[in-house]
Parts: structure tokens; sequence; C-alpha cells
């Protein structure tokens, strides 16, 4: 099914005369919960690069982005606090949501269709400990830390913690935080026009659906620039 999908995409895609059409094809030759490495034959180097950009830092996934500290007596400074919390990775869900940019509701604080709460409520503690990503309890059942392992920060004796962290969909090329992938390679085999893609989720969005949605992505922006070019 996905290589169904994969193909029409990649039929659109190859529809461009610069691409072998007839000999166009996306492989998968090994998947598991965090990586997936493809086979892209009959594509162009340029093209296969183009979506190993799109794969690492041109698919909207979730970060958080505006906090506000309700009440922070611990010894750390609100503005580390609020770095750390952005550079939890969280699940995403692409079906739901849409980029603040492109929302109905054109607001700076955003709505329920483009933007999720997270919040932090400590409790003073009774003994020193560790404050982590388990946490952060967030109001969608889906958008929430990829782990509960996370460290955030360590509260002492009656220090407290209180917050509301707001995420939202970006992509990495505004903030590395909005990074679809830790790692996203390409490699040559020794056949011309055969490329391996290596992708390694950072937990936001499945393997496979990095690959698509990047694919996606690459063929929304070459048709846009073909009617900006027809434009002309
Ligand atoms: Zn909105």
């Amino acid at each position: 099914m996905v290589f169904i999908y994969v193909q029409e995409l990649a039929r659109f895609l190859f529809g461009l005369k610069c691409f072998h059409f007839d000999l166009a094809s996306i492989a998968i030759i090994e998947e598991d919960e965090q990586k997936i490495v493809v086979k892209l034959k009959g594509i162009q180097l340029e093209y296969a690069n183009a979506l190993r950009r799109m794969c690492l830092n041109g698919i909207p996934v979730f970060a958080v982005d505006d906090v506000v500290i309700i009440e922070n007596s611990s010894v750390f400074a609100d503005e580390a606090l609020a770095h750390r919390l952005s550079m939890i990775p969280l699940k995403t869900d692409l079906s739901r949501f849409v980029e603040p940019s492109k929302c109905d509701c054109h607001s700076d604080t955003g709505c329920s269709n483009c933007r999720v709460l997270l919040m932090i409520d400590s409790g003073p503690p009774d003994t020193t400990r560790l404050v982590t990503s388990a946490e952060l309890t967030s109001e969608d059942e889906i958008v929430k830390p990829v782990s509960d392992k996370i460290p955030i920060i360590e509260l002492a004796p009656g220090q407290k913690l209180k917050l509301e962290a707001y995420a939202r969909l970006g992509r990495g090329t505004e903030h590395a935080k909005w990074n679809a992938s830790n790692v996203s390679v390409l490699t040559e085999t020794d056949k011309e026009d055969e490329h391996i893609l290596t992708i390694e989720s950072s937990g936001c969005l499945e393997p496979s659906q990095i690959v698509l949605s990047g694919i996606n992505e690459l063929a929304n922006r070459i048709d846009d620039f073909k009617q900006i070019i027809a434009a002309l």
C-alpha cells in the first residue's frame, strides 16, 4: 500500500521531462520503528538530494514554541527552561493540525487546529527530585513527548515549577527543534541513477511517513515552481 502510494507520488514527480519516467522506482530495503532505508532508482542526484533535505527539515512537526512560566522557584533560569522544553521531540499528527501560517484563525495565540497546550505542575517536593517529560501533560491524546524519560529540571525540597507550553507545527529550516529526522543521508551505489536514502526519525513521525511527506512536499514545491515559471 505504502509502495503504491510512493509510486503514485513518484509518477507525479517523474512526469517532469527531466526525469526518466519509466525507470523511476522507490523501494523499502529496511524499516523499523526509528529508521528506514529506501532505494531510489532512476532519479537524478539533484532530486534525490532534494528529497533528503525535505526529509531532514522540510516537513512540519510539532515543537514547543511559546512558554508561560507561572511559577519557577528552581535555580534554573526561565529562558533556559523554555529552551530545554522546546528541544523535547513531540509526537506529531499531521492529519488534524495545520501550520499557524495556513490556519484560518489568523491569530497570534493560535487555535485548536494549529497549537497544542502542554502543562507542568510539579507541586512542592519534600525531597530533591527530577522532573521529566512524563510530567509534561498534553491536552491532546497524540501530541505529547516521544519519551517519558527526558530530564527537564531537578527540584530541591520546597521548590516548585508550574508552566504552560504551547506547541505548534514548524519546519527545521526555521529552527532545528522542528527537524523531522536526526539523520538523513544519501549514499551512492555502483549503479548509475541509483541512490540509497537512510532516514532516522527524531520520533515525531514514523520513518515511512517522513519519506512519504518528503515526497509530497517536494512534489508540491516543484508544482509551485512550475506555476511561477509559467506565469512569467
Ligand atoms: Zn489556528
